[in-house]
């Protein structure tokens, strides 16, 4: 039987580029699943439904929730934001390690729910650098941008509960670091149920056939 796959949850302020991280990632390893949220704010431009997010009306949304469609869901600077649970559970069975790039009250609800989570949090290397990329990229307003630097302090707050940070400086460096911190996270032994048990049977055998 092949073993299933890591559900592992990226955090990061907004402006820590985890989102291009996290596509990268995704494009140069096989092995993982990203997973698409469902949103109830505007898309940029650029953006497309079912490929950055499904976005959805307030009522769709609430309904989703109603029918209990959602693994987690939070409010985020006036919006839901929330993860389908179908793709993840469909891919972890298939043995993908599966993203969620989620920010923390989801993260924190995933972990309670899945104590096996593997929570990752990517962060830039200074404040100014996160303001810079913040504003950099244009496709927010002032107000938006200011609500977001709030929100970034109060997350700072609990960066700790976190099982690893992520310092975004180069993002070659990046992909790498986190691919390496997930296929560690496969060595660890309470994830080798399956293996422990193979040996502990071996040896039984074994001794009976001394
Ligand atoms: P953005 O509007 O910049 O795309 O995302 C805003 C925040 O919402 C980011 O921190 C992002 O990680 C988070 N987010 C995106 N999808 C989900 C989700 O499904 N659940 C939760 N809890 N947060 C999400």
């Amino acid at each position: 039987m092949s073993e299933k796959g890591i559900l592992v949850v990226v955090s990061g302020f907004a402006g820590s580029g985890k989102g291009t991280l996290m596509k990268t990632l995704v494009n140069q390893y096989k092995n993982y699943a990203l997973s698409i949220s469902a949103t109830t704010r505007n898309p940029r431009p650029g953006e497309v439904d079912g490929r950055e997010y499904f976005f959805k009306t307030t009522e769709e949304f609430e309904a989703m929730i109603a029918q209990e469609e959602f693994i987690e869901y939070a409010q985020y600077v006036n919006h839901y934001y929330g993860t389908p649970r179908e793709y993840v559970e469909s891919q972890l069975s298939a043995g993908k390690d599966v993203i969620l790039e989620i920010e923390m009250q989801g993260a924190l609800q995933v972990k309670e729910k899945f104590p096996e989570t593997l929570l990752l949090f990517v962060t830039p290397p200074s404040v100014e650098i996160l303001y810079k990329r913040l504003t950099g990229r244009g496709t927010e307003d002032k107000e938006t941008i200011a609500l977001r630097m709030a929100r970034a302090k109060e997350e700072a707050k609990i960066m700790e509960q976190y099982d690893y940070l992520i310092v975004n400086d180069k993002l070659e460096e990046c992909v790498i670091t986190m691919h390496a911190i997930i296929q560690g996270e496969h060595a660890r032994a309470f994830r080798k149920k399956e293996l422990i048990n193979t040996i502990r049977e071996g040896f039984v055998c074994f001794s009976e056939g001394e």
